[in-house]
């Protein structure tokens, strides 16, 4: 584990995270908006949604056709816009306002319970949370880190996320979460794609367990910093 972490960040840089992190709640919406679609789409649903209703009460009181409206460029619009009411309302039910605040007292496994108590919620959401709002020491794991992790033979035997996030959490290296899970989303993205991996330039090839993994040509050089991607959970606004 620490040699891919290593090898990750000699080939893209060791990612920082902000100082000021956004309010949990905000968070949570957007990781919910980020389900299913590219980050910059749901960064423009997310920020019209903030625009049209600039507090989470209209969002909840509002029409549910109008807060589809405001967040159909994010895709699943009629999916997202119910879910996101329905959480809204479930947090009014439980702490009288619209808030997620008293998670940043809890546990981080007390904030996994809580937070996949609600509807439509699951880990990957809640460890999303965690890391880009509470700024916990956690390791989200979706389905591209999950493919990677599995491709990497970090884990065996997990056949789904979740699966995978459990048997991750006691491998990851103290204070690594952000970095290791920056960098596998931008490993993801550049190289060890889903349906064509460019293992031919691939800084990771001798870790690699991967049945379909293909040749390496081409020594891998590091990446420059224009190579950066655009994140949605680094660039939410409160
Ligand atoms: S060798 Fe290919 S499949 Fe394996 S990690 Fe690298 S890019 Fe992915």
């Amino acid at each position: 584990m620490a040699r891919v972490a290593a090898a990750l960040e000699r080939h893209l840089g060791t990612p920082r995270q902000k100082k000021l992190l956004p309010p949990p709640l905000a968070m949570l919406v957007a990781t919910i908006l980020s389900q299913n679609t590219s980050d910059k789409n749901s960064h423009r649903a997310y920020r019209e949604l903030r625009r049209r209703f600039p507090g989470w009460r209209l969002v909840a009181e509002a029409h549910p056709s109008a807060v589809r409206a405001a967040i159909r460029i994010g895709g699943m619009a009629n999916q997202k816009a119910p879910r996101i009411q329905k959480v809204l309302k479930s947090l009014r039910d439980r702490y009288g306002r619209y808030t997620l605040g008293p998670l940043r007292k809890m546990s981080d496994q007390e904030v996994i319970h809580n937070l996949t108590g609600l509807d439509g919620v699951g880990i990957k959401t809640a460890a999303c949370v965690l890391l880009f709002s509470l700024g916990r020491d956690v390791f989200p794991v979706d389905t591209h880190v999950h493919r990677l992790c599995n491709r990497l033979g970090l884990v065996r035997h997990c056949p789904t996320p979740e699966k995978t996030f459990e048997a991750m959490r006691d491998l990851i290296p103290v204070g690594r979460g952000y970095s290791l899970h920056t960098n596998m989303i931008r490993f993801g993205r550049k190289v060890c794609r889903s349906a064509s991996p460019a293992c031919e330039r691939c800084p990771l090839f001798d870790e690699c367990v991967y049945s379909g993994k293909g040749r390496r040509t081409v020594i891998p050089r590091r990446s420059s910093a224009v190579d950066h991607e655009f994140m949605l959970l680094d660039n939410v606004e409160g």
